[in-house]
């Protein structure tokens, strides 16, 4: 039997660009990720995208799952393909799905026929497939509205495709269609999710982070280089920025009033991170704050930490809730990574009674006071450390 994969188009329409880009830039992604999984003819048609093994011995679970978390796809499957013949259909349905129909007590068949020259009508085909499994299954009956099991054929230009249930796929539009941004990435809950779902929406991304060893570890990177692996599996390959961002902290905690540490560091991390965006032509920051769940997540807080840098800001998780959050972050498999213990630079130096409502002003102020900090931003900046990070690379983090 001839096993392929298909993969069904979701909202890939933007109005005024064309729906050609999207299926371009889908394609590339999907032979891109199943580059190293064996050789593949990949091809679109009918709003359908097709992935056929063209070598023996492909590892098709593998090929599936990596398909299934491509953005741009609603919904994936795995069928045969057989000529377009009656009772060719019937015994390949059969021999391919006559173990799923073992068992349940109900199902129904459903035919599609986008070649019209196909002699049989899509109702017919489906009584006639009907007929012929309820007679190898004996204990079957057909339920048109919830069955247990569905039997579906496609009558393509290619051939006859045959599949149980579509699986839904990440939905969402291919990533790099809506241009790039850079997220920052902490060794948390919050921040990875935010870069699947940014990646969701068609932004490719590189990360950003930023360490201030001695007080942070190498163990604390390597964790989020762990998680920025772990989200490469929907992000795609991308880089891993690493700022050295110690002296500019350790100017802010002794120059600057305690209270306003966490938004002054803050604003210095945006600043930062607009000049490595600009240098990698990422067109806005990504961040996982969501309202109110710290002190420098307040509307207050968040005014004074747009007005740093002159980027946008996304923050998709701004309306979620933490137990969303994590649902998501299960999801992504990166929830058992990011509740790891280790220390972040966010989280020290940070003073006991921090101003939940500081004002611009006097968060201005307070920067006219630190006349060196730009240049320690900018040094910063300089010797940021670039990590490649690649799908297909194990993540050796536990
Ligand atoms: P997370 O779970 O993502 O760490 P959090 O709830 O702990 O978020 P904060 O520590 O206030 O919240 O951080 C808010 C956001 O700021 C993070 O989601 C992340 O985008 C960014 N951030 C925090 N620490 C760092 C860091 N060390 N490097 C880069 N970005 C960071
Ligand atoms: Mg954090």
């Amino acid at each position: 039997m001839h096993e392929v994969i298909m993969g069904y188009q979701g909202e890939m329409s933007l109005k005024g660009l064309n729906r050609n880009q999207f299926e371009s830039a889908l394609m590339k992604i999907l032979r891109y990720r199943l580059k190293t999984v064996g050789q593949f003819k990949i091809y679109c048609a009918q709003s359908t995208f097709y992935m056929e093994p063209e070598e023996e011995g492909i590892d098709m679970d593998l090929a599936f799952e990596r398909v299934s978390k491509v953005f741009g796809l609603a919904a994936v499957s795995r069928s045969v393909v057989c000529e377009k013949d009656f009772d060719t259909i019937c015994r390949t349905a059969e021999e391919y799905l006559g173990e799923s129909l073992r068992g349940i007590r109900t199902f129904k068949v459903e035919a599609r026929r986008a070649d019209k020259t196909f002699p049989m009508t899509s109702p017919e085909l489906m009584r006639e497939l009907g007929a012929y499994l309820l007679g190898k299954h004996n204990y079957l009956r057909v339920d048109v509205r919830q069955p247990q099991f569905k039997v579906i054929v496609e009558i393509r230009d290619h051939g006859a495709y045959i599949h149980g249930p579509k699986v839904p796929g990440e939905g969402g539009l291919p990533v790099g269609t809506s241009g790039r941004a850079l997220n920052m990435l902490s060794g948390g809950i919050d921040s990875p999710v935010a870069a699947y779902r940014m990646a969701k929406r068609g932004l490719g991304l590189d990360h950003i982070h930023f360490a201030s060893p001695p007080y942070t570890s190498e163990r604390a990177k390597l964790k989020v280089k762990a998680l920025a692996q772990l989200t490469s599996v929907y992000t795609g390959s991308c880089n891993l920025f690493v700022v050295p961002y110690t002296r500019p902290q350790e100017y802010i905690r002794d120059n600057a009033p305690a209270m306003l540490f966490t938004v002054l560091m803050r604003r210095s991390m945006m600043r930062i991170a607009n000049i490595i965006a600009k240098k990698q032509g990422c067109e806005a920051l990504i961040t996982g704050e969501s309202l109110a769940q710290v002190a420098s997540q307040t509307v207050k807080a968040i005014q004074c930490t747009d007005a740093a840098q002159d980027l946008p800001i996304l923050r998709p998780l701004i309306g979620m809730d933490k137990t969303e959050i994590i649902e998501t972050s299960r999801h992504i498999n990166t929830f058992e990574t990011s509740i790891l213990p280790y220390e972040d630079c966010c989280t020290i130096f940070t003073p006991p009674h921090p101003k939940i409502r500081p004002e611009l002003a006097e968060i201005l102020e307070a920067e006219a006071q630190m006349p060196e900090l730009a240049a320690l931003e900018a040094e910063a900046a300089q010797q940021t450390e670039r990590i490649r990070i690649r799908m297909d690379d194990v993540v050796d983090f536990e």
